[in-house]
């Protein structure tokens, strides 16, 4: 018998009472029914994303509303900043490059954190980019970056701030309007706890504006026809409208626990998982990591071998992507996760590094793993 627990950054386990509403006989999507679906789900989005700035849904996966957060702001030409400090801000890199814009790419090294000066600097030095663009959470590196402070410095300048928090909201902190995003985006299979298919984008004032003037190509991504048809509790095309169904149940876990409470259980699970694996004397790949998920390096191992090791006890995780492959295994507590899922996901690291001849004292990381989540 196979029973699997899955770890990995997206897709993530999607709770029971999700699956069951998945399980629902097909309706037609332009009807009452789906207009009060989505009504509520965008006023619970709001709650998720702490804005009071509209949020279009994309039927396609996060990278979809990466595209968007593109072609809908800017025109050929355009002066941008991308952040790339692994494989989802070489995504922005690669996007912008895509759409024949001018960027600054600011590469830093894979695990770190771009600093907010940095970018401050290089903004004062050309007041015609028109955007910045970065990750809250670098799931390749498990990297969370200081978003707050990036959105106060790009606040003092004509550029719009955005932010991919595809694999951090819910996961990490990012109240949108408080910390100055223009643009969020994120998707659905991360800590939103439903399958692939959905992506979002808020916009704000300064982004809409911008908008006004984007003449990038773009047809199913048109940001100024979804808002039309949000005003009426609609999409401009069939939505993945059972999955917005099934958002509309997770959404409501969410904001049961409260937004606050599920990043402070993020908090708390990644602790554990870091207190673990500092137990067994394995090195985390981030210098500043995040909730969202945990990259552990494997001195001496093939991450990768490691990772085939816990799949065959069931234990689904991420391995490195690029130059971190076969270097780091990646954990992800994301979503729907608890304290069962850390000491599972320890205790089953510790059994795949014996396995391996790696040299550690028995049960170390599960008596750190569990002392963290005592809170001792
Ligand atoms: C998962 C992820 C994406 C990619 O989204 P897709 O749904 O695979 O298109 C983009 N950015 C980050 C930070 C992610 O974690």
């Amino acid at each position: 018998m196979r029973k699997e627990y899955l770890y990995t950054p997206g897709p993530v386990a999607v709770p029971p009472d999700v699956l069951l509403k998945l399980a629902e006989p097909m309706y037609h999507h332009r009807s009452k029914r789906f207009q009060t679906i989505f009504s509520e789900v965008n006023a619970k989005l709001k709650q998720v994303y702490r804005t009071a700035n509209d949020i279009i849904t994309y039927t396609a996966s996060g990278s979809g509303a990466m595209e968007a957060a593109i072609v809908n702001f800017l025109s050929p030409g355009d002066k941008v900043i991308t952040i790339n400090g692994g494989k989802f801000g070489e995504r922005w890199v690669n996007l912008a490059k895509a759409y024949g814009l001018v960027q600054q790419e600011v590469k830093i090294a894979w695990g770190s954190a771009p600093d907010p000066k940095e970018i401050e600097t290089l903004l004062a030095a050309d007041p015609s980019i028109k955007a910045v663009y970065t990750q809250l959470v670098e799931t390749s590196t498990g990297t969370l970056y200081d978003v707050q402070a990036l959105g106060a410095v790009v606040a003092q300048t004509p550029a719009i701030f955005v932010v991919d928090a595809i694999s951090g909201l819910a996961a990490d902190d990012i109240p949108v309007d408080a910390w100055q995003v223009d643009v969020c985006v994120a998707g659905s299979q991360k800590a939103l706890m439903i399958p692939p298919g959905l992506s979002f984008m808020s916009v704000s004032e300064k982004a809409w504006a911008l908008a006004e003037k984007a003449t990038l190509p773009k047809f199913y991504f048109d940001a100024r026809k979804a808002r039309k048809a949000l005003a009426k509790h609609d999409t401009p095309y069939t939505p993945a409208h059972t999955l917005i169904g099934a958002l509309n149940v997770s959404l409501d876990m969410i904001l049961k626990e409260t937004i606050e409470a599920v990043v402070a259980r993020h908090a708390r699970l990644a602790a554990a998982v870091r207190a673990g694996v500092a137990a067994l004397q394995l090195p985390l790949y981030s210098k500043r990591p995040a909730n969202a998920l945990t990259a552990i390096e494997t001195p001496g191992m093939d991450a990768e071998v490691i990772k085939k090791e816990l799949d065959k006890d069931g234990i689904l995780v991420a391995g490195g992507q690029d130059e971190a492959k076969g270097k780091i295994i990646r954990i992800a507590m994301m979503g729907y996760a608890n304290d069962a899922d850390v000491m599972n996901a320890v205790s089953s690291l510790e059994k795949v590094l014996k396995r391996v001849g790696y040299a550690f004292t028995p049960g170390a990381g599960v008596a750190a793993a569990q002392a963290s989540l005592l809170g001792a």
